[in-house]
């Protein structure tokens, strides 16, 4: 459910993005207000005209330097105190002042002036009027401006005593009214189209953020479907993924495929002395004493299932193996028999180590047949204790 204050954060983002696009103009209208300023008191002066149009002036540049160093101070993020709502405030004060100004020339030239001042200075003010549709993103520094700037011709028509002049207030009310409608249609049309753009990027960024999650999730999936939940070593799938890509490697490059297959010894009597659950802390101990085996990346340490383990080492041969499996077994022996790893009682390993190059008719099938078979004779030798396939044999089981 939407609470309040992310629909107010929402407000706040969106103003944003409407003061932006005015701040964004404010610099080019503030030159084009100082030329139109200059444009009327230039055609306005004279001796009797000096002292009021040159307060109006100094006013209207001091007003238009401060307008300036806010837009500047918005635009380069200076005033981080000042929020959203102060930035929009400003605007339109700064509009505000800005229209009152012109209307008070336009009042004054309008009532008092010749008609050809009245015909410049609504020249000037008809393009200021235009010119200030910049304005249109954020409405209310639109009409800020163009009220006072149009309602102050329709009241020096109305003071004046030249011909026609109650038409032309009258007219000048009328468009008024006209411009302040339209504007307002107008910028709620551009309003929707930026609320729709906000939507849309709101609408990219969910969208990214939900396959970001998705990517994660499969990441997390695919790593559970690789990995035995009770030990955290690769399962039997992964195992035999591993041992099929590296049997293909071996078999275009080269080399030899190394296995050493481990099961712990009289682990029903283990399970029937001291529970299931102290049976799982037992393997999970085991486990992570091989895990430590793995030489490289591409070694890869397995429990296929039950009390029975797996190394896999690419590129080992037998003579790489044996001082390997040696020393497992001396470990897992002397730790469990310390009772470092807390365990009820000591548990042993039985190990079989198998080696080949691969060559035609062979499968990694072989080669792990051949590891379980030494694994088989260690255990019949007395358990605890490793046992070696030889090679030959493995070929001539394959052969068979
Ligand atoms: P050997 O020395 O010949 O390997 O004897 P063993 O008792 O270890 O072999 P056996 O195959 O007779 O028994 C294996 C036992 O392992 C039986 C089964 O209850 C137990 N076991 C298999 N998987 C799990 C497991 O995930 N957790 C626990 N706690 N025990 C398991
Ligand atoms: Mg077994
Ligand atoms: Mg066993």
């Amino acid at each position: 459910m939407r609470t309040e204050p992310i629909v107010q954060a929402e407000r706040d983002a969106f103003l944003r993005t409407q003061i932006d696009a005015v701040y964004g103009l404010n610099l080019p209208l503030i030159v084009m207000d100082a030329l139109g300023c200059v444009l009327i008191a230039s055609f306005c002066w004279s001796a009797a005209t000096a002292p009021a149009l040159g307060l109006w002036l100094s006013i209207n540049a001091v007003a238009m330097m401060v307008r300036a160093a806010i837009a500047f101070a918005y635009r380069t993020g200076r005033l981080p105190a000042i929020g959203t709502r102060g930035w929009a405030a400003a605007l339109v004060a700064g509009a505000a002042f800005d229209g009152m100004m012109w209307g008070a020339a336009i009042v004054w030239v309008v009532a008092t002036g010749s008609d050809n001042q009245v015909m410049v200075v609504m020249c000037v003010a008809l393009s200021a009027l235009t010119l200030s549709i910049a304005n249109i993103a954020y409405w209310p520094v639109y009409a800020a401006f163009a009220a006072p700037v149009s309602l102050s011709a329709a009241f020096g028509f109305a003071l004046s005593d030249r011909y026609g002049s109650v038409l032309l207030s009258i007219g000048a009310v009328a468009m008024t009214a006209a411009l302040l409608m339209i504007s307002h249609r107008l910028a709620r049309s551009v309003l929707r189209a930026q609320r729709l753009a906000v939507d849309n990027q709101h609408l990219i960024d969910s969208l990214a953020q939900r396959s970001r999650d998705l990517e994660e999730a499969c990441r997390i999936l695919e790593e559970v479907s690789r990995t035995d939940p009770l030990t955290g070593l690769a399962n039997r799938r992964s195992g035999d993924a591993c041992l099929a890509r590296e049997w293909a490697r071996a078999q275009r490059y080269g080399g030899a495929l190394g296995v050493i297959a481990i099961d712990v010894d009289r682990f029903k009597r283990y399970n029937d002395t001291h529970g299931h659950a102290e049976g799982d802390r037992c393997l999970q101990a085991v486990a992570r004493i091989i895990a430590e085996a793995p030489r490289g990346p591409a070694d890869l340490a397995v429990r296929p299932g039950g009390e029975e383990f797996m190394l896999i080492f690419p590129g080992a041969a037998l003579e790489d193996l044996r001082p390997i499996a040696e020393r497992l077994r001396r470990r897992i022996e002397r730790d469990t028999a310390a009772s470092a790893l807390m365990l009820r009682e000591g548990v042993t390993v039985s190990l079989g180590l198998a080696s080949v190059e691969s060559a035609p008719g062979l499968s990694p099938d072989d080669l792990v047949r051949a590891a379980d078979a030494a694994l088989y004779s260690a255990k019949m030798s007395g358990r605890n204790r490793l046992a070696c396939a030889p090679a030959g044999e493995i070929t001539a089981a394959a052969a068979a």
